[in-house]
Parts: structure tokens; C-alpha cells; sequence
């Protein structure tokens, strides 16, 4: 698909998702560091049992410099309940102490001063930190006009045949961020998260009824199967 038929497409999309799911509009800025370690804590796992894990956290520990401080394992017991919590600890702890030692304290407000890409590079370089988690950084703390892909958005891009069959989900932002307005790409992230947990599911995705089966080839050939399913 060309990238001038991708972006009408992608135009098309966002305004589908409106009208089915309501706007979004960024809340304003959050603190990155708490944003960097809510992130963290979400990988592989759902919204409800990452919030469980970071709320125990903020709990237990009055300030992210006591969490540097901590053993691994009380960091550990917090944040069990969000999963993978043996890998997830001390990776947390790592890039607090990492943030003190090369800062001179526990804050990412520098990133502000970078351009998008020079602040995900800066993220990227501590361990456990991905694009996807890099740029969900940059855009709800900071509202930067990034677009990181999670797996639903990768999956229903792949639909709708924006993605190629062998496109790496971990370089897909790539191919995205530049086919959507800058403008847009905050509202359309969560947009199609929110499309992909309700409707167009990994699993029996609901083509029929679908707001954007008349865009999507995948749809279109899953629709009749559906319904005779149903
Ligand atoms: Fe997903 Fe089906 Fe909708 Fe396409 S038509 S976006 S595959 S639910």
C-alpha cells in the first residue's frame, strides 16, 4: 500500500474510532519517572494488575530515592501481583539507582529538552526499557507526538493491511508514527487499543459489526465466517 492511500486510510480509521469509542484527549503531563515504572510494570500483563502493583509500590515506599534503596525482594513482594515481579524488581531498582548516580537524583525532566527521538534513544539505553515502553513514556508523561505500537495496535494494523506480513512488532512504530498526524497520534494509540480489546479481538474478532469492515481485507474475508459462527 502506498503511503498516501495508508494515510487516507489511517484518516478514515481515526474518525471511524470516534464515532464508535468517543474522543481522547491527553490529560496533560504526568511525572515520567512514575509513568516509566507504571510502563514497566505493565508489560505482559493487565491494566488492573500493573495499577494493583504500582499503587502497592507508592504505598510501601514514600519516595522513588527509597525504592533505589531497597532490597530487591520488599521491592519484589509490592509488585507480585503485577507478574514476571523477579524480573521486573530489580530491573526498577536498577534504573533508579542508574537515573541517581548518572543525574545526581531520580527524575527524567531532561527528556523535555530532547527531540522525540534522542529522548527514546536516552530511554532505550536502560535494561528492560523497549520502543514500545520508551515511547509510551514520551507520549503520556511528556505528550510528545510519538505512537508506540502494543500488540493490539500492531494486530489490527496487520488487518488492515498497514503493516507488511513480516513486520517486526518491535519496529513497527517505524512504519506508523510518519502515516498519522502528529496531532493525532495520541488519540489514535488509544483508540486503537480500545478497539482492539473490544472489538477487533486476537481471538473471534467481531468483523460484522465492525465500524471499519468496509477498510479492512482481513474483515472482509473473516466477516462471512463470523456470522455463519454466529
Ligand atoms: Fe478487526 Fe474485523 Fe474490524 Fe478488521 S473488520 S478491524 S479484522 S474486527
Amino acid at each position: 500500500m502506498s503511503n498516501q492511500r495508508a494515510r487516507r486510510l489511517l484518516r478514515s480509521v481515526l474518525k471511524l474510532l470516534r464515532r464508535a469509542h468517543g474522543r481522547r484527549r491527553w490529560p496533560g503531563p504526568r511525572d515520567p519517572v512514575d509513568v516509566l515504572v507504571a510502563t514497566i510494570l505493565s508489560q505482559n500483563t493487565s491494566g488492573g494488575n500493573s495499577a494493583a502493583g504500582f499503587r502497592r509500590l507508592r504505598e510501601r515506599f514514600a519516595t522513588w530515592d527509597e525504592v533505589a534503596d531497597a532490597r530487591v525482594a520488599a521491592i519484589e513482594r509490592c509488585i507480585r501481583v503485577s507478574g514476571l515481579s523477579r524480573r521486573k524488581a530489580p530491573r526498577i531498582r536498577a534504573i533508579l539507582r542508574q537515573l541517581r548516580s548518572d543525574r545526581g537524583g531520580i527524575g527524567l525532566a531532561f527528556l523535555a529538552e530532547m527531540g522525540p527521538d534522542r529522548a527514546c534513544e536516552a530511554l532505550l539505553r536502560f535494561d528492560g526499557v523497549g520502543p514500545k515502553t520508551a515511547l509510551c513514556v514520551l507520549m503520556f508523561a511528556m505528550g510528545m507526538p510519538v505512537f508506540p505500537v502494543d500488540t493490539h495496535i500492531f494486530r489490527i494494523t496487520r488487518r488492515l493491511g498497514l503493516l507488511p506480513d513480516a513486520a517486526a512488532p518491535q519496529r513497527a512504530h517505524e512504519v506508523l508514527t510518519p502515516l498519522i498526524a502528529p496531532a493525532d497520534r495520541y488519540e489514535m494509540h488509544l483508540l486503537l487499543i480500545a478497539h482492539g480489546r473490544r472489538v477487533c479481538r486476537a481471538r473471534s474478532p467481531q468483523c460484522p459489526s465492525c465500524p471499519l469492515l468496509p477498510l479492512c481485507g482481513f474483515g472482509e474475508r473473516n466477516a462471512p465466517r463470523a456470522r455463519a459462527r454466529s
